[in-house]
């Protein structure tokens, strides 16, 4: 089948995407300095390289000892605000990193890639849903890196053939169905972890942050996707690519756009109970509404998400978050 690279297999989407390619048949090397990543969170399937995509050496050794096939690129940093007080460090690893990433597959012949970008790039949409052609106006740090990942990847298309796919994330969320892998942020940002945190009182609350914004109920809205759906996705984009397909941008999400106040009570409603919440202000530099037309995955990759219903999708996130309170256990 191929042997593939995993950098950044050890997070949150890449631990999902390492299990769903064991699956289909892949070998798998996970490459991770475990600084935001876990070990616990990598399939014993896959081999495990600790270090840095900063670090050439340390990704030549991959490269002369693995005869590696294309690569599925999750390494970088991701929380939005540090991004905004901390943009170098952003740059530093997100695009420092993917620039020696990519050095060390064209030294080593190596021309496929799927990468993991955001929905971010996009920034305050002018309509929804959004589609890959919209313009791209990043309103954060964060956001900026990836849209210089993609640039960097379309211009190494150009000069030396690297074939990619950009996949554009909406909100990533849900568990491995087995439940073993889940969400582990520290600190953790995101709002459907965060509620179920606030569910079995590992948190006081879920702040909703901004109440006046200009949707249905105040509240932003998103488009919620299944972290398995993804992973799925990145299999069929990786097949795509071994297949001789062509360089693409595609969004992924489910089409369908929940407002935070709809989040929280499906969480209550999957629960059972009252999950405490309070108004806080709006956090800078949300938009209110992000919604994926998930049309071009759909046609391109044949691609539709198995997790359609929020209810569901909550379900899998509070199997992990009850089983496992303090996330992966630090050994
Ligand atoms: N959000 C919230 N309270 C929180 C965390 C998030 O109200 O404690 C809101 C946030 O403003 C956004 C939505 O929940 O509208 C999803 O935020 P998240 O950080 O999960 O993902 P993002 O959309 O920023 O990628």
């Amino acid at each position: 089948m191929g042997k593939i690279l995993v950098p950044g297999g050890a997070g949150y989407i890449g631990s999902h995407t390492v299990a769903e390619l064991l699956n289909g048949g892949f070998e798998v090397v996970v490459a991770d300095n475990l600084e935001t990543g876990h070990k616990q969170a990598v399939h014993p399937g896959a081999k495990l390289y600790i270090g840095d995509i900063r670090d050439r050496a340390f990704l030549n050794g991959i490269f002369e000892t693995e005869s590696i096939d294309a690569v599925i690129h999750f390494a970088a940093y991701s929380l939005v605000g540090e991004s905004m007080t901390d943009p170098l460090k952003y740059y530093d690893n997100n695009v420092g990193g993917t620039r020696n990433l990519l050095e060390a597959m064209i030294a080593y012949g190596v021309t496929k890639i799927v990468f993991s970008s955001s929905a971010s790039v996009y920034g305050e949409p002018e309509s929804i849903p959004i589609y890959e052609t919209d313009p791209v106006h990043p309103t954060n740090t964060y956001g900026a890196t990836k849209l210089t990942m993609e640039q960097m990847l379309s211009w190494t298309r150009i000069a030396y053939g690297v074939s990619y796919i950009s996949m554009r994330y909406f909100n990533a969320c849900g568990a491995h169905p087995d439940g073993c892998i889940g969400e582990d942020h520290r600190p953790e940002t995101h709002l459907i972890p965060l509620i179920l945190q606030a569910a079995n009182g590992v948190r006081p609350e879920i702040q909703i942050f901004g109440s006046d914004y200009d949707t249905k109920d105040g509240t932003c809205i998103r488009d919620y996707i299944h972290v398995c759906d993804l992973a799925a996705a990145h299999e069929l984009a990786l097949r795509h690519l071994l297949n001789g397909g062509e360089s693409e941008i595609i969004n992924l999400g489910n089409g369908v756009g929940f407002s935070v106040l709809e989040i929280i009570k499906a969480a209550e409603d999957v629960l059972g109970r009252t999950i405490p919440s309070v108004s806080a202000n709006r956090r800078a530099g949300d938009p209110a509404r992000l919604v994926a037309s998930g049309e071009k995955a759909g046609m391109l990759l044949n691609w539709s998400p198995e997790y359609t219903d929020i209810r569901e999708i909550i379900q899998t996130a509070w199997r992990w978050h009850s089983t496992h309170p303090e996330g992966f256990k630090v050994t």
